[in-house]
């Protein structure tokens, strides 16, 4: 359990966390390799959200997922980046969070990853929560919290 005033001072927050999906690099399930290459090389991110075409939540794609797939016997391949898609090299396994989400479970989850990735009830894509949002407002409770809290020192 976090501390009821950690998790208060918190919530007053929790609007400002979400990045919304409208602003949020994206690749389809179904693109090829190839032109995530191009899309994760120009955004710059380490890893985007992967969707399919009604918007749903399928996975994550990273620069290494893809550049795995170019290590041939004798060198760079890249004849497999035209060939395979995203969800052939996708990690799946990816935990998700719905609103109204629990500030410790976003807490932990956020301790090994930079980011996770919102969904509605139905799966749909809504946006992210990332590390540097929580970063933010973690900055904040540091510095506000004894103006909304009295804090006493246990004996
Ligand atoms: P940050 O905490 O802002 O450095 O973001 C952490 C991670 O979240 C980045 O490395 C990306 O993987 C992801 N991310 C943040 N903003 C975006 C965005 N606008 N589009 C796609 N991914 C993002």
């Amino acid at each position: 359990m976090i501390s009821k005033a950690v998790e208060q001072m918190l919530n007053q927050r929790k609007d400002k966390f979400l990045i919304p999906a409208e602003i949020v690099a994206n690749v389809q399930e179904t693109n090829t390799l190839d032109h995530a290459f191009l899309v994760l090389t120009k955004v710059k991110y380490a890893k985007i959200p992967v969707l399919d075409n009604e918007q749903h939540f399928k996975g994550l794609l990273s620069l290494a997922m893809i550049t795995d797939t170019m290590l041939g016997l004798t060198g760079i391949e890249t004849k497999n980046l035209k060939e395979l898609q995203v969800k052939d090299v996708m990690q799946t396994d990816v935990a998700t969070i719905q609103p109204p989400y629990d500030m410790e479970e976003v807490l932990h989850e956020l301790v090994d990853q930079t980011f996770l990735a919102v969904t509605d009830e139905h799966g749909i894509f809504t946006g992210i929560v990332t590390r540097r949002e929580i970063m933010k407002a973690i900055n904040y409770l540091a510095h506000d919290l004894e103006k909304d809290y009295q804090l006493t020192e246990r004996e």
